[in-house]
C-alpha cells in the first residue's frame, strides 16, 4: 500500500490532509496524483463517482503545482454547481493550509460578482468555477484564461445534463491549445464522449470502481404498486426502517414540494430542496440535513447536487428518472465511505422496462420487494424502540433522585402492565395507523389491464409547440403537466418528442384544466402552445378527432410513412427511456 509521500506528494500538503484524517491514498488518488505531478502530463479521463476521493486526486496536485506570486489563473476546475464549486474551493484550501502562499478562489452564480472580480483581481492561482458565472466574467474582461495549463472539467455529465454546453466550448476555446484536460465524470454518455474527444489529446483512460457500476456496497430494490399508492409506499418504507436517514427523489419542483409537505404533515422528519428556494433557504435546509436534524429530504436531481453527505442509509427513488444515468448519481449517493445502502425505487408495472434497462446498464440485479405490510412495519418499529430502550444510557446522578417518587407513583402496575405502557407510549402511533389499513397490493397485469382500460377510453394526446430543438425532456413535459395541475397524481401516457414539436398523452379529465393554464405560459421564454391532437378511446382506431385538424393530419400523414413512429404513436400509455449509449 503506497503512502501520499510514494506518490510524490510534498510534506506541506501532507501534513494538511493528514489533519483532515487521510492517512493513505484512495484509489483515484494512486492513480491520479503521480500521473499530474509528472512533467508534462497526457490528458486524462477518469470515470469515478462523488465519494471516491477525486477532489483530492485532482486538488493535491495542482496546488502542489502552483508556486509565486499568482500572477496569472494557471488552474481552472468546472464544477456544475455553487454547492460543488464552493465545496472544492474549501477542499483545496484545507489541503493547502500549511502552504498559504496557494491563492484559490471559486466564482459562481447567484452571488455578488463584484466581489469575485475583486477577488480575482487580487491574483489567483487556482480558480473554480461553475461554467455560466465564467463566460459572464470572460465577457467582461475580467478573467485571463490564456496561460491556464491545467483545466478540470468535474462532473462532465452533469455539467452537459445541466446544459452547460455551449458555455464549455466558450471557455475551453480560450484556454491555451497546450494546456492538460482532466475529465471526472461517474457516467460515459455519448454528449461526454463527444466532448472529450473534442477537447482532450490522446488521453490515458482510468476506471474507479467500474464502468457506469453503481457503487459496490449498494443494494438496488424495486417495490411495485399501483401509481396512485406511491406517496403510501413511501410512508411505509420509511417506517420500515427507522434507523432511514435518506434522499427522497422525485422528477419535478412541484412534486418535490407536494411530497415533503405531505410528509410533514403526517409528521416526518422531512424538508426539501429545489430550485424554487432561495440560495438561503437551500443552504439552511442542506445544513439541517447535514447535521441530521432532518432524516429525509426530498429532493430534485438538480438540486441534490450540491449535497455532500457520505453516510446516507438510503435513496428512494419516488419516481423514476428518465435518464439512466441519473439513476447511477443518485444511487451512488448511499453506501460511500465504506457503508452499506440502499437505492429504493418506487415503481409501478408500466415502467418494469425502465428497469431493466437500468439492469443493463448496472450490470446488477433489482431485487423485487413488496411494501411492507402493516404487521411487518409494527414489528420491526416494536423491537426497534425495545433495542433503544435496552441501549439507552441511564444517567444514575440526575436520574436517582427521582426514582423513590416514581416507583411509589408506579406501584401499582406489575411488570408486564409497565412495559406494555412505556412501550405503547412510544409505539401507539404506528399501532393507531396500521391496525386498520389493508396492505398495498402488489399492481398485477390484470390490475394493469383494467387500469389502461381506464386510461385508453380517457386519455388525450396533446400537441405542444416544443421539441428537441428547444432542449425539451420528457421530466420537462411532465414538469409543465404537473405545475398546471391541482391534481398531481394523473395518469401520464406516451411522451414523443420530435425536432420541433412533441406529442404527450394525459387522463382526458384534466384536459381543459391544463389547457387553460398553460396557454399562458411560457417554457425558457418560449411562449408555450398546446392543443388537443387527438382523443384516444378503448378502441384505439377509433380516435375520431384525430385528424380533424388540419395541421394534424399533416403530422400525422409523415408519421406514417415511417413504420417505427405510426406505431409509437398508436402505442399504450407508455413512455420510453431515453437511453444515452
Ligand atoms: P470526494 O469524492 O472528493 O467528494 O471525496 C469523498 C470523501 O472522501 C470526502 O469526505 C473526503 O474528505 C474523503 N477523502 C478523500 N480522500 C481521502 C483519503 N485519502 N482518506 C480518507 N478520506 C478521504
Amino acid at each position: 500500500m503506497k503512502t501520499f509521500a510514494d506518490l510524490g506528494v510534498e510534506s506541506k500538503i501532507i501534513n494538511g490532509i493528514e489533519e483532515l484524517g487521510f492517512s493513505k491514498p484512495m484509489p483515484v488518488q494512486e492513480a491520479v496524483i503521480p500521473h499530474l505531478l509528472a512533467i508534462n502530463p497526457r490528458d486524462l479521463i477518469t470515470l469515478a463517482q462523488t465519494g471516491t476521493g477525486k477532489t483530492a486526486a485532482f486538488g493535491i496536485p495542482l496546488i502542489q503545482n502552483s508556486k509565486g506570486k499568482p500572477k496569472f489563473v494557471k488552474h481552472l476546475i468546472l464544477s456544475p454547481t455553487r454547492e460543488l464549486c464552493l465545496q472544492i474551493a474549501d477542499d483545496l484550501r484545507d489541503f493547502s493550509k500549511f502552504k498559504d502562499e496557494v491563492k484559490i478562489t471559486a466564482v459562481f452564480g447567484g452571488s455578488s460578482i463584484d466581489k469575485q472580480i475583486l477577488n480575482l483581481k487580487n491574483g489567483a492561482h487556482i480558480v473554480v468555477a461553475t461554467p455560466g458565472r465564467l463566460v459572464d466574467l470572460q465577457n467582461r474582461g475580467k478573467i485571463d484564461l490564456s496561460k491556464i495549463e491545467t483545466v478540470v472539467l468535474d462532473e462532465a455529465d452533469e455539467m452537459l445534463n445541466m446544459g452547460f454546453r455551449e458555455e464549455l466550448d466558450e471557455i475551453i476555446k480560450n484556454t491555451p491549445k497546450e494546456r492538460t484536460t482532466l475529465l471526472f465524470s461517474a457516467t460515459m454518455p455519448n454528449e461526454v464522449l463527444e466532448i472529450s474527444k473534442r477537447y482532450l489529446k490522446n488521453p490515458e483512460e482510468i476506471t474507479i470502481g467500474g464502468r457506469n457500476v453503481g457503487a459496490e456496497n449498494v443494494s438496488h430494490e424495486v417495490v411495485l404498486v399501483h401509481a396512485r399508492d406511491r406517496y403510501l409506499a413511501l410512508k411505509r418504507i420509511v417506517d420500515f426502517h427507522p434507523e432511514i436517514y435518506g434522499i427522497v427523489f422525485c422528477r419535478t419542483r412541484n412534486e418535490t414540494q407536494d411530497i415533503a409537505e405531505k410528509l410533514i404533515k403526517d409528521s416526518y422528519n422531512a424538508d426539501s430542496l429545489h430550485g424554487d428556494l432561495s440560495q438561503a433557504q437551500r443552504n439552511a435546509v442542506m445544513n439541517k440535513f447535514r447535521i441530521k436534524h432532518l432524516k429525509l429530504l426530498v429532493a430534485t436531481d438538480v438540486a441534490a447536487r450540491g449535497l455532500d453527505v457520505d453516510d446516507l442509509t438510503h435513496v428512494i427513488n419516488y419516481n423514476l428518472p428518465d435518464e439512466l444515468e441519473i439513476y447511477t448519481h443518485r444511487s451512488g449517493r448511499t453506501g460511500r465511505a465504506g457503508k452499506f445502502g440502499s437505492s429504493i425505487v418506487i415503481s409501478n408495472l408500466r415502467e418494469k422496462n425502465k428497469i431493466s434497462d437500468i439492469e443493463k446498464q448496472l450490470g446488477k440485479k433489482f431485487k423485487f420487494t413488496e411494501v411492507p405490510s402493516g404487521k411487518e412495519i409494527c414489528t420491526k418499529q416494536l423491537f426497534h424502540l425495545i433495542d433503544r430502550m435496552e441501549k439507552v444510557t441511564v444517567d444514575h446522578t440526575q436520574i436517582d433522585s427521582f426514582l423513590p417518587e416514581i416507583t411509589k407513583k408506579l406501584e401499582w402496575l406489575d411488570r408486564e402492565e409497565l412495559i406494555k405502557k412505556f412501550v405503547s407510549l412510544e409505539f401507539n402511533r404506528f399501532l393507531d395507523y396500521y391496525k386498520n389499513l389493508p396492505d398495498l397490493g402488489k399492481p398485477d397485469k390484470k390490475d394493469r389491464s383494467k387500469r389502461r382500460e381506464q386510461f385508453d377510453g380517457d386519455m388525450t394526446r396533446f400537441f405542444i409547440n416544443l421539441g428537441k430543438k428547444d432542449n425539451l425532456k420528457p421530466t420537462d413535459i411532465i414538469g409543465i403537466i404537473k405545475d398546471n395541475l391541482s391534481f398531481k397524481e394523473i395518469g401520464i401516457g406516451d411522451i414523443d418528442i420530435k425536432e420541433t414539436f412533441s406529442f404527450f398523452e394525459i387522463e382526458s379529465d384534466y384536459q381543459e384544466e391544463l389547457l387553460k393554464n398553460v396557454n399562458t405560459k411560457n417554457f425558457r421564454s418560449r411562449k408555450i402552445s398546446l392543443e388537443v391532437a387527438s382523443k384516444r378511446k378503448n378502441d384505439r382506431q377509433s380516435s375520431g378527432s384525430r385528424n380533424r385538424n388540419p395541421r394534424n393530419e399533416n403530422r400525422f400523414s409523415k408519421r406514417k410513412k415511417s413504420g417505427k413512429d405510426s406505431e409509437s404513436q398508436f402505442k399504450p400509455a407508455k413512455r420510453k427511456l431515453r437511453r444515452k449509449k
